[in-house]
């Protein structure tokens, strides 16, 4: 058993701090969660005084396995797979450092990366992997060049693919039933443009309404569900004719098309992280300067978007879309929603909401007893600072499963040590 004391519970549902709280865990879920001083018997205890505990973070829209330049998906061959699976497992750390202990992975890896974690082989959250996303001939995904001799696609079945290009609703169909076999626990497709696309615009649509329905005609058999990666409205219609749950970024939404998400029981998981990131970043991020104005006016429109949203009641999660090696700012995500609808409403998206998205909110997203005990404890108040959630230094205890996994509290005696790899792990994250 382990004792949680003296904690300032945020338990994810938007309700207000709770101080001087005690969250008994016993094997890996809340056994109790209260006021009420629990016995000292045989527990382990942990003194959180001044800290602040929350539920485990989620981030619903992660690609842990997109460690390589973009471009080298065109040329496989210029990193190694042993390559790739390192970067993926060092992303898998710097995930949990930072609070996050669920994430929901869209595009890339598989179930492979599932049980490596399961095994204890590898360090990480609880991964809910799509798989490749299914992308039409030509559309956001289909990243080799037009004029592309030989089409060479980066394609490691148990480690990582980007998308897979499915045309016909059969093609869709078998795609899919892969996916599902190496282990996908939802699906994604990309029904629009993209931002950073050389070949097609924002504001096309992508894949046939008949094309989504064979997606979700599959999902629905394993009672899940297919997300669309949508910027714009046309494209969100089409999802929602074919029954897509949930639409990624949803930059350019409208009140109308809000309304009809919300009428469907639809909901958007905007990604204001990597848009962020690509515009201060772009050069690291091997891009061109020209781009740099189309990615801060998606910014802003995704801002609205937010607001819009939120305003129809649409179920709002919460996805940093962080790409490549070393990913260490997944918190920002909260950091920059929180300025847009308050920081306990940014918290709320990143727990229960993508909870919620991901059919999980009976397990995961927030504190409560029967719930599993995933939680954070931080060092400071995040509803005054958000910003403490983008610094994995003040994420000082990572609970996953009712496990220790990330301890940097100052010393007391019941303690468990951390590896010393782990620690220098953590202080080195940013
Ligand atoms: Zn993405």
């Amino acid at each position: 058993m382990l004792v949680l004391r003296n904690a300032t519970v945020i338990d994810g549902t938007g309700a207000d701090p709770r101080p001087k709280t005690h969250v008994v865990i016993e094997g890996d879920s809340i056994r109790k969660l209260g006021s009420e001083t629990p016995r000292a018997d045989d527990s382990r205890d942990i003194d959180l005084s001044g800290l602040t505990l929350l539920p485990g973070l989620i981030d619903a829209h992660a690609h842990l396995g997109l460690v390589y330049p973009l471009a080298a998906e065109g040329d496989p061959g210029l990193i190694s797979p042993a390559e790739i699976a390192a970067l993926t497992f060092e992303n898998c750390n710097l995930c949990l450092d930072a609070g996050f202990t669920t994430v929901r992975d869209m595009c890339g890896v598989d179930g492979g990366l599932v049980r490596a974690i399961e095994s204890g082989a590898v360090r990480g959250p609880r991964v809910f992997p799509s798989g490749p996303a299914i992308v039409q001939t030509g559309g956001h995904g289909h990243v080799s060049g037009p004029f592309c001799f030989q089409e060479c696609h980066l394609a490691i079945p148990g480690l990582v693919q980007l998308t897979a290009i499915c045309d016909g609703p059969d093609a869709v169909r078998l795609q899919a039933r892969t996916n599902f076999r190496r282990g996908a626990t939802q699906l994604k497709a990309f029904i629009s443009g993209g931002v950073v696309s050389t070949t097609d615009r924002l504001e096309d649509t992508q894949l046939t309404v008949e094309e989504l329905k064979a997606a979700v005609f599959e999902a629905r058999a394993r009672e899940t569900y297919v997300s669309g990666h949508a910027h714009n409205v046309r494209s969100i219609r089409n999802g929602l004719e074919a029954g897509l749950e949930c639409f990624e970024h949803g930059t350019q939404l409208d009140e109308a098309t809000a309304q009809a998400m919300a009428t469907a029981g639809a909901a958007l998981d905007p990604t204001l992280a990597v848009t962020r990131l690509m515009a201060t970043h772009w050069k690291e991020w091997g891009m061109q300067e020209f781009v740099v104005p189309r990615i801060r006016d998606c910014e802003a429109q995704m801002t609205q978007a937010v607001r819009i949203a939120e305003a129809a009641g649409v179920l709002l999660g919460s996805g940093s879309d962080l790409l490549g090696p070393k990913q260490n700012r997944r918190g920002l995500e909260i950091v920059l929603k929180a300025a847009i609808l308050g920081a306990m409403r940014a918290i709320q998206c990143a727990t229960q909401g993508n909870a919620k998205i991901m059919h999980q909110d009976h397990k995961l997203g927030t504190l409560g007893a029967g719930k599993l005990a995933d939680c954070i404890a931080v060092d400071g108040d995040p509803l005054a600072t958000p910003a403490l959630l983008d610094d994995p230094a003040r994420i000082v205890l990572v609970i996953k499963g009712g496990e220790v996994v990330k301890n940097l509290m100052p010393d007391r005696s019941e303690r468990p040590a951390p590896a010393p790899a782990r620690r220098e792990a953590a202080a080195a994250v940013r």
